[in-house]
């Protein structure tokens, strides 16, 4: 294992804001990536399990840095996927950080369900939804319902 450790730490350069970048194999996503034998591997796991230690099951390493190239062990954390997700720059993480849903309604401790995906919903909105749907199918009378028996 030793002359690939060497060859690894050969493709790591010093960058701005103290990133340690990969000059090798960068994926489209923009995850550096490194063979080892017939395995392909994330190079900022691959880093952090070399100089760090394991990464404990079902967690995925975050970038403080935000430098998906970077694999400075102290710029990697490993987190939960939502954690990962409401740090990132996607659609829930930016609906995380909102105060308030469409309605205006407080996004607060009380008001807040989070979802499994990390994105959250409005308790007072789902309430209204909730309730619209009851009334509209206690009043739509049975037999205009569509029949799956007489299609
Ligand atoms: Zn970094
Ligand atoms: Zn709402």
């Amino acid at each position: 294992m030793r002359d690939w450790t060497d060859r690894f730490l050969a493709k790591i350069r010093d960058s701005e804001g103290g990133c340690w970048e990969w000059t090798g194999h960068i994926k489209p996503n923009g995850y550096g990536q490194v063979r080892v034998g017939d395995r392909k591997h994330n190079v900022h796991r691959l880093a952090y399990e070399v100089l760090v230690g394991p990464i404990p099951p079902g967690l995925v390493i975050d970038h403080l840095c935000r430098n998906r190239r970077c694999l400075r062990p102290d710029h990697l954390e490993p987190v939960t996927q939502r954690t990962n997700v409401l740090r990132g720059e996607g659609p829930a993480a930016r609906n995380a950080r909102s105060t308030h849903c469409v309605q205006g309604h407080t996004f607060d401790a009380v008001n807040t369900y989070v979802r499994p995906n990390g994105s959250r919903d409005c308790r007072s909105c789902n309430a209204d939804r909730n309730r619209r749907r009851r009334q509209g199918v206690t009043r739509a009378p049975a037999r205009q319902r569509p029949s799956l028996a007489a299609a």
